[in-house]
């Protein structure tokens, strides 16, 4: 494991959810971000409204800013998310979670916690200088976000999708 499970949890759900913005949109439904929310087991206050629905969607050009920042820009995009939401580290243990850190109440807005939550994961890859763990899509066509959390560090493409393209090309470009 890279960083400890909370975060690594919350860093897949934000590459989730800003990688459902490639076309086409894989968040565009109540159900869609009820998926979402039961695989990463998100807890807290979930409206299941069109609002909040949107709300979500409206914060994934922030996650996506943030995911594929240069180190120094996403300190100042963390600092900028917290301030905003007037987040407060408290340390909590619920459900099959051993103590971790929320930093904003439950009944916060959806979209509002996970940009805090965002922040906070991101607060160790800044402090373990581990930013190379995020990218850009190594397609050529693609701007999916990439979370590498392999020992190896060989994740390059943001879904099997890519990948799988880009091996048939390279074994394309190989035949001639
Ligand atoms: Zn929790
Ligand atoms: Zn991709």
């Amino acid at each position: 494991m890279v960083f400890t499970h909370d975060t690594e949890l919350a860093l897949q759900a934000a590459v989730t959810l800003a990688n459902s913005a490639l076309e086409p949109d894989t968040l565009t439904s109540v159900a869609d971000l009820d998926r979402i929310w039961d695989y990463y087991g998100y807890t807290g206050s979930h409206q299941r409204t069109r609002a909040e629905l949107d709300a979500v969607r409206g914060v994934r050009p922030r996650l996506i800013a943030l995911l594929t920042a240069e180190r120094d820009g996403a300190v100042h995009l963390v600092n900028q998310m917290l301030r905003e939401a007037r987040a407060v580290p408290q340390l909590t243990r619920h459900d099959d979670f051993d103590w971790h850190i929320h930093a904003i109440e439950p009944e916060a807005p959806l979209d509002i916690r996970i940009l805090v939550e965002t922040a906070m994961a991101m607060i160790d890859v800044i402090r373990a200088d581990e930013m190379s763990r995020l990218s850009v899509c190594a397609d050529a066509t693609c701007e999916g976000v990439v979370l590498d959390l392999s020992r190896n560090r060989s994740r390059r493409f943001c879904s099997t999708t890519c990948g799988n393209r880009n091996a048939v090309a390279a074994y394309r470009a190989r035949q001639k």
